[in-house]
């Protein structure tokens, strides 16, 4: 996990906790990047998804796996107005924005336990595909796409019975 720009050092652990904790891997925070201004689009005032993953696949980060970044930046990629992370199936890095979770859908602003549920929840979804694990039907399943943060909320922080198989397949 590293964090993107200024990030709470508790946000980053309550990701790793759930991380280790539900699909047991051991995870480190490693130290932050600096913001990503070169993926800014003058014309969407938001931050390119696609490229900051570009960028972080081409940076070393020791012997980690799996590497999850962690920002406060608005992100997009083309096709979507805007997106809560962002990761390829099956690659290196994935990323996690908390700016579209620390709003509710009808502007009101949730609790700070319910925004860390749903860091958490993304960031283990991000982290399922990097595992090669695809969407799922299964609306509970943490592998349901998640368009709102209404979405978000309705899954589960578990996989269905269908992906934890295929990611316990993927993990040998
Ligand atoms: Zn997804
Ligand atoms: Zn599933």
């Amino acid at each position: 996990m590293i964090p993107v720009g200024d990030v709470p050092e508790s946000t980053l652990q309550i990701i790793a906790d759930n991380i280790t904790g539900r699909f047991k891997l051991t995870t480190q925070i490693l130290p932050p990047l600096e913001q990503p201004e070169y993926a800014f689009d003058e014309r969407r005032l938001q931050y390119n998804a696609g490229i900051i993953i570009e960028a972080m696949e081409a940076m070393q980060f020791g012997n980690h796996d799996k590497v999850i970044g962690v920002l406060n930046n608005d992100l997009f990629i083309p096709i979507f107005t805007h997106v809560f992370g962002e990761a390829r199936q099956g690659g290196k890095c994935g990323l996690v924005s908390l700016f579209r979770l620390m709003k509710n859908s009808d502007g009101s602003t949730p609790p700070k336990s319910l925004v860390l549920e749903r860091v958490a929840k993304v960031a283990l979804h991000e982290l399922g595909h990097l595992l090669d694990l695809l969407h799922c039907e299964h609306k509970k399943c943490l592998m349901h796409f998640s368009g709102g943060v209404d979405e978000v909320d309705n899954m589960s922080l578990e996989l269905c019975e269908y992906c934890t198989i295929y990611l316990q397949d993927k993990l040998g």
